[in-house]
This record gives structure tokens, sequence and C-alpha cells, in this order.
């Protein structure tokens, strides 16, 4: 059987998933805030400890984590838990637990998950995203993970797609993050004038209320993914492009996405199915499971 967690900032996660894909145990603790970096690793241990009793079996352990893993350090980077930044997570965990886990980020656990049992369970290759505070990306092949020779394969989120954009985290300017995350669609909002929201909840519910600025904003964020996509699609050409994270739910985006994708995509025909991610939240946990 496999444990698989999800290290978020306010809260991990994690599941014992049996051989069918069968959740057989689950328990969720809020994320440390004392203790820093000891204390994470001190809760992860004991969650596993915990479910381990619960199932009476020794389990393989995979984790997932926003943030990327350093290919020659294994350190966690770009964290926005900052505690985790810098410190070598698996190692440590490994040592803790005697036995060895596989770290992996959000979105290739969200990509591993969708492809495996999810929206993208019969199709070969497989591109995830998400569309939430952040935006990354993650690719499976044939049920496979691939993460590239630095660790960085499907990291669409910091492409850039528009030079003279907003300035990014990464010291670049108008990453596809800063235009396509949650808080990049508000202040884009905020940029053209609009004063009623100030989340991408409300934007999206502004939008379908008729406010001009809103249904603006939403316009040029379905025209901007449908361009970050044909990056994409122009050099993996996946089967099936699952969407995961908060703006997923919005079917808006969907739409307007479609017609500018198959635009700048290099073909006449673009039949590529765009589809929102099955297991939602649980994609962390699920997709950390299948890491084994
Ligand atoms: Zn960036």
């Amino acid at each position: 059987m496999r444990i698989g967690v999800d290290l978020g900032g306010t809260k991990i996660e994690a599941i014992v998933m049996d051989d069918a894909g069968v959740i057989r145990s689950q328990v969720r603790v809020p994320t440390p805030r004392a203790g820093g970096y000891e204390a994470i690793t001190a809760a992860i241990a004991a969650l596993v400890t915990r479910l381990e009793s619960e199932v009476q079996a020794r389990c393989t352990i995979g984790i997932g984590t926003p943030g990327a893993i350093s290919h020659t350090t294994g350190a966690i980077k770009n964290s926005n838990t900052t505690c985790l930044n810098g410190r070598p997570l698996q190692q440590d965990l490994e040592r803790r637990l005697g036995r060895p886990i596989r770290l992996e980020n959000d979105a290739n656990c969200l990509a591993l998950s969708e492809a495996r049992d999810g929206a993208a369970r019969d199709y070969g290759c497989v591109f995830a995203v998400i569309l939430g505070t952040g935006v990354g990306g993650g690719i499976v092949i044939n049920k496979t993970l691939w993460s590239g020779r630095q660790r960085i394969a499907g990291e669409w989120g910091h492409n850039t797609l528009d030079p003279q954009g907003p300035d990014c985290y990464c010291g670049h300017r108008g990453c596809v993050e800063t235009l396509l995350s949650g808080p990049g669609l508000v202040a884009d909002y905020q940029r053209h004038g609009g004063t009623r929201a100030v989340d991408a909840p409300a934007v999206v519910a502004a939008a379908r209320d008729g406010e001009p600025q809103a249904q603006a904003s939403l316009r040029r964020y379905g025209e901007r993914l449908g361009q970050a996509l044909a990056v994409v699609v122009n050099i993996l050409d996946p089967d099936i492009i699952v969407v995961g994270g908060g703006l997923s739910a919005v079917p808006e985006i969907y739409e307007q996405a479609r017609r500018p994708l198959a635009s700048w995509a290099f073909t006449d025909d673009f039949v590529t199915p765009i589809v929102p991610a099955v297991h939602g939240p649980a994609s962390g946990v699920r997709g950390a499971a299948h890491l084994w």
C-alpha cells in the first residue's frame, strides 16, 4: 500500500491508497506554524506512523508540495511555506522514516493523479496545469511522470507570455503566472479600472453579472490561456490537457481559450480535449501516493 502526503501551507493531508486506488485511511492536520522546518518534518513522520498503524502495513511514501525541487541538492525552492526553502526535505524525511521517499511538486502530482485514474485515464500523453494562486504544470507519458533533466518539465508558469507584462517574483516580466494565476486575473481587472472585485471568484461573479470590465478581463484571460497553451501544444502535442486549481471550476475560461488556442497551434484541425480535473483538491495526496 502507498502513503501519499500533500504538504500545503495551511494543512498537511495524508492518505493510504491500496493497489486498486481505493483510499483506506485518511488524516489531515494543520501545518505547524511554530517550530518551523523541524516541526513540519516531525508532523509528517507522525502522520506516516499513525497511518501505518491504522492499516497495519509498511507503505511506500510519496510527498507532493508546492514549489520546485532542486535536481542537484534535493532541496525545495520557491515554496510559499518559506521555512522549507533551501532545506533537504527528502533526505531528512528518508532519515527519519528509514526508507526512500519520493517528492514532487503539486502540479506533477495533479498530472499523475489524473493520468492514473482521473480525467486522463484513457490518454497516453497528458499535460496537466494548475490555475490557482500560482500556475504550474506537469507531464505524464503512458502513466509515468516525465520530470526532465532539471526536474522542471511542464513548468510553463514561468514562460514569458508578455515581455512588457507585470513583474514576476522569479525576476522576469510577464510570466504566464503573472497573468493566468488567480491574483493575476484580479490584477488585470484592477489595471483596467475594475473596482468591484478583490479576488478571482469575485471577478468571475462580476463578469456573470454583466460588468464590462470583468467581462473584458475574463476574455483577455481566455485569450492568454489559449496563447500560453499553444506553446505547449506545438512542442508536446499532448493527447489531453487537464486543468486543476481554483480557476478550473470556471467554465467560461475553456470556451474563451479554445478559439485562440486553435488559431495559435500549428495545425488547422485542433481537436485536443481540455477538461477539468476529476479529483480536484484531492489530486495532491492521490498523485503523491501514485509516485510509487
Ligand atoms: Zn516568473
